[in-house]
């Protein structure tokens, strides 16, 4: 060990690079770790952690709209953005905080600046040259923009959690979760929204009962969801965005916000000087143990092309510090990750779609609800929850669990467990329900619907 500075040093202090150094000093190891803009990474600084935040801040547009149903009248709410904005920078300063401390406590270096690597065992970071037995990449990934006429005027996830104000309209572009996410946000807080995605549907690889389910209600709220629909020129005029459509139409809005991918922050890294071997897309291909073609050097998270989920870095990350220093070789399992899309309503899901089941040649019993939510026979609301349980039929086993509706990712989580187990139909069947809630439901369907 004295020939290195470091047992372990990581790249990046975002969510897998946090769990794996803090573990690993833990275990005993004489850990660093770099970071270059934030400590906590995209989950505490520009993902999960403030996009919840401005979902919550978008729901209350219906709560005050619902109280009234309740019996409550209140003056006319209006959104102070600046506030949202500054009191979610705030939350945001204080988490970096509670990583700096955490890290420090663990016995964790902190190096700041951007880190390369020069060979198996050295990474240069601003101008030192720092050596340890093995190396963590852990950069995670960055958005990207697609290149065509006026993409400089597109934003991504990155700035539209400090624009300077609420934009009037926006146009938001791609079908995954972050897009439709920030659909929601946006509808919510008040702002004109369009979502236009490529495809036929958006979400893909969800279930598609969600797709649908969630595309319907997205529809009925008033978010302008337009599939089969893309953007191919963009023009600033003034203040205002003009964008051409694929199809010739036009849209004007004040902001238009792509999210369409992102890539892993491997460019220029030094990977390839040191022998690791890389994807085209950037990322760093890895073993089950998340070691690289050089046996020194591992990788994590979302710089890897596995599932970008803060808690499935954190799994990766944690089993590194298992492997390389507790002895203890663990793979991270992917079987029923669990997930959610904060979208309005939300969706979570857990196991396999219905699709995927019947592609794996299971013989499935599908049960499938959809109701209108207690809440909602006030408010006159036109919103439906859908839950849907995909089964085996051979074994009852239940082998995916799906749901658009509020909550929907606290319930899932729970469900989880039970998958995990697996559980059968028929022990879903004997467990008693909570009433009343909606999760009561995922144990009460008895009629097979497919
Ligand atoms: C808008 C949005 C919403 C999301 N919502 C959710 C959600 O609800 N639930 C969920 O599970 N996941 C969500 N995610 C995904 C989640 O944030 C990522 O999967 C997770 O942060 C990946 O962790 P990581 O450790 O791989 O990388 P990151 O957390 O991105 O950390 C990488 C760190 O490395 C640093 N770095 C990069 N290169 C260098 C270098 N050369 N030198 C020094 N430092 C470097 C970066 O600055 C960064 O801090 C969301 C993502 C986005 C963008």
């Amino acid at each position: 060990m004295a020939d290195y500075d470091y047992d372990l040093l990581t790249i990046g202090a975002g969510s897998g690079g946090v769990r794996a150094s803090r573990m690993s000093a833990f275990f005993g190891a004489k850990v660093a770790v770099a970071e270059e803009l934030y400590l906590g990474g995209t989950c505490v600084n520009v993902g999960c952690i403030p996009k919840k935040l401005l979902v919550y801040a978008s729901h209350y547009a219906e709560d005050f709209a619902d109280a009234a149903s309740y019996g409550w009248t209140a003056s006319e709410p209006r959104l102070d953005w600046a506030k949202l904005i500054a009191n979610k920078n705030r939350e945001i300063a204080r988490l970096n905080g509670v990583y700096r401390k955490i890290l420090g406590d663990a016995g964790v270096d902190i190096l700041d600046g951007h880190a390369e690597i020069l060979d198996a065992h050295t990474v240069a970071l601003d101008g030192r040259r720092i050596s340890a037995k093995y190396i963590l990449v852990a950069v995670g990934s960055w958005p990207v923009v697609p290149k065509f006429p006026g993409s400089e005027y597109a934003i991504t996830s990155n700035e539209a959690f400090y624009l300077p104000s609420l934009p009037k309209s926006v146009v938001i572009v791609g079908g995954g979760y972050i897009g439709v996410e920030f659909a929601g946000i946006f509808h919510g807080l008040g702002t004109r929204t369009i979502q236009l995605y490529r495809g036929e549907s958006f979400l893909r690889g969800f279930d598609d009962d969600i797709r649908t389910t969630l595309a319907a209600e997205m529809l009925k709220r008033g978010i302008d969801l337009r599939f089969n629909a893309d953007i191919s020129t963009i023009e600033k005029r003034g203040d205002a965005l003009f964008a051409t459509l694929t199809d010739g139409g036009a849209i004007e809005a004040d902001q238009i916000l792509y999210a369409t991918g992102r890539v892993p922050k491997t460019l220029n890294l030094g990977l390839e000087r040191a022998g690791v071997k890389i994807e085209t897309s950037g990322a760093v291909i890895v073993d089950e143990y998340s070691k690289s073609s050089v046996d020194s050097i591992y990788a994590i998270g979302d710089c890897t092309d596995r599932m970008m989920l803060t808690p499935v870095a954190i799994a990766e990350g944690m089993a590194v510090a298992n492997t390389l220093f507790n002895d203890k070789p663990m793979r991270p399992e992917y079987l029923n990750v669990p997930t959610a899309v904060f979208s309005a309503p939300n969706c979570a899901t857990v196991g396999l779609t219905e699709e995927q089941a019947r592609q794996a040649n299971f013989q499935v019993d599908i049960y499938k609800t959809s109701f209108k939510p207690l809440r909602h026979t006030l408010t006159g609301r036109d919103e439906r929850t859908m839950m849907k349980l995909v089964v085996e039929r051979m074994t009852d086993q239940v082998l995916g669990c799906h749901m658009v509706g509020p909550d929907a990712g606290e319930i899932i989580q729970g469900l989880a467990v039970a998958l995990n187990c697996g559980a059968t139909k028929a022990q879903f069947d004997t467990t008693v329900g909570i009433h009343p809630t909606a999760a009561e439901e995922f144990v009460t369907m008895r009629t097979r619907t497919a």
